[in-house]
């Protein structure tokens, strides 16, 4: 078996560093001006999991126990995932686990969610995809609903300029390799799927970007629902162009991200 990574254990109970539930302080020193901007790099990766269920959490994205953040170990070849029913903000490192690509659980005792599918197949397939993140958010569950496609006429929705593809198989749970590999079809090299009356699907290179990726896309649903309360998306705004191409890099995402995490280091709620 592959060398367990410093400070987890076999059982699971208390596997994180520290006392369970607990998670490093992570800091982003600010950066010089003109610097390339990268993911930051943790050395602990269910640490970056639960980091990413925090962010998931202040920003309202629980459903209210439901929904999951994974994370590549490219080490390892294998993922880790948040596990168990338990709300984003109360994330511990006990309830991240780590399983191979068919969801044998390798590490952690926390049960596999049902849905992990979901994540394993996209990875399979995605090569440039470290994490993926499964969640229920409402705003963007109920723009799919409507059947009218996302139109990306602000700054935080640039990375949907593109599209958004939509999953409207009526499977429920995904929770098979063969539905897994259905979903990961769909979403093709796309950053994000609506899986229609469910959720969505986002990914990224880093636990960072897939995070924020579901964070811009539940936003920029929010406005859209917004806007057609208020009389609909004008028709110039539905075909943004190149107008917002400076919000597809990765360093606009992780600006907001470095922000949302120093949110959730404010003490808030004790744990990072
Ligand atoms: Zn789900």
């Amino acid at each position: 078996m592959s060398p367990r990574p410093a400070g987890l254990r076999a059982d699971g109970a208390g596997d994180a560093r520290g006392p369970a539930g607990t998670v490093r302080r992570l800091s982003f020193p600010r950066p010089e001006r003109g610097a390339a901007v990268t993911a930051p790099s943790l050395e602990d990766p269910a640490a970056e999991v639960v980091l990413g269920c925090h962010v998931l959490g202040i920003e309202d994205q629980g459903d209210p126990v439901w929904g999951h953040v994974s994370r590549r170990d490219r080490d390892l070849g294998h993922v880790w995932l948040k596990a168990g029913p338990r709300g984003f903000d109360e994330v511990g490192a006990e309830d991240v686990v780590l399983t191979d690509l068919d969801g044998k659980r390798l590490l952690g005792s926390a049960p596999v969610p049902r849905e992990y599918p979901l994540h394993t197949e996209v990875l399979r397939v995605r090569e440039d995809v470290g994490s993926v993140v499964h969640c229920h958010p409402p705003h963007a569950i109920a723009l799919a609903a409507t059947g009218q496609p996302l139109y990306a006429f602000s700054n935080g929705a640039g990375p949907f300029a593109a599209g958004v593809p939509r999953y409207e198989a009526p499977v429920g749970l995904v929770e098979t390799p063969e539905l897994g590999a259905d979903v990961a079809r769909h979403l093709g090299d796309a950053r994000a799927l609506f899986l229609v009356g469910h959720g969505i699907v986002a990914v990224g290179a880093s636990v960072a970007t897939a995070v924020m990726t579901a964070v811009l896309l539940e936003r920029a649903c929010r406005l859209q629902l917004l806007a057609a309360a208020a009389g609909g998306v004008a028709p110039p705004l539905r075909e943004p162009g190149s107008r917002y191409s400076h919000a597809e890099a990765d360093g606009y995402l992780l600006r907001s991200w470095e922000y949302l995490v120093r949110r959730t280091n404010s003490g808030k709620d004790g744990k990072a």
